[in-house]
């Protein structure tokens, strides 16, 4: 049994204030980890403050990292630096990522390394647009990402990565996948994975659906039978909608 996944991407939003609060106004609502694994993505300035202010079961995690773990690279987040914080998850490869600041399938895998490299787990993001699903290209683009991101990972470390199916199409737009799209797109996935390891892994590996969850689209995502839980990003702004995805299934 996967243990659900319930994370949150708060992109480059909030304040440092604003990240503290929200954090105190959770603590005491967030699920056992043993039953749903609550996870909440920021700003790299604001980790360490809500890592301080965390009581509860919620990892704080990273929205990205750079490959190598230190040196001469100005501006960039270290992953070593992540580890030492104490953050176990980092967000890897997302659609806003590729589009805006060129991260190609190459560059992904190098941080997916260093993620694992570090004793972290990657939440490994898949994207795909609206024109590759009507082409009906979306399934060599995906299992292209899909390979092209976990090159060179070691079965041993796999079983613990997180991997996310996320259509631009549905992400910021308000209109999230339907239940069988996001279902088709989250069966790829496990499928790519059991073809390059084996069916054993590819049932450890929990896969996540993102794009438009809310507190209300999440029950029907979350009855499919590859969806083990969501990244969602706007509807992670609000404490009291995080809280309701976090308990989802109460
Ligand atoms: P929205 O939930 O705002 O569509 O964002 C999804 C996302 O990009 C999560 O990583």
């Amino acid at each position: 049994m996967r243990t659900p996944f319930i994370g949150g991407n708060w992109k480059m939003n909030l304040s440092l204030q604003a990240a503290t609060e929200f954090v105190e106004t959770i603590n005491n609502q967030i699920p056992p980890a043993s039953e749903v694994e609550t996870v909440l993505a920021a700003s790299p300035l604001f980790l360490q403050t809500m890592l301080e202010h965390n009581e509860s079961p919620l990892q704080v995690a990273a929205e990205n990292c750079y490959y190598e773990d230190e040196g001469a690279f100005t501006g960039e987040v270290s992953p070593k630096a992540l580890s030492e914080m104490g953050i176990k998850y980092v967000i890897v490869g997302h659609s806003e990522r590729r589009k805006y600041f060129h991260e190609t399938n190459d560059l992904i895998n190098k941080k997916v390394q260093a993620v694992f490299r570090n004793h972290m787990y990657p939440i490994i993001c898949c994207d795909e647009t609206m024109g590759r699903y009507e082409n009906g290209d979306h399934i060599s683009w995906m299992v292209n990402q899909v390979t092209a991101a976990i090159q060179q990972v070691a079965a041993t470390d796999m079983r613990h990565a997180v991997v996310a199916y996320e259509p631009s199409w549905a992400i910021g737009t308000g209109h999230t996948a339907p239940a069988d799209a996001a279902e088709e797109g989250c069966y790829l996935i496990r499928q790519t994975i059991a073809d390059i390891y084996s069916d054993e892994i590819a049932n450890q590996v929990r896969i996540l659906y993102g794009g438009s969850v809310n507190a209300e689209n999440i029950h029907e995502l979350m009855k499919q039978p590859d969806i083990d839980g969501v990244l969602a990003g706007k509807a992670s702004l609000s404490p009291q909608e995080f809280v309701q995805l976090a308990n989802f299934n109460h």
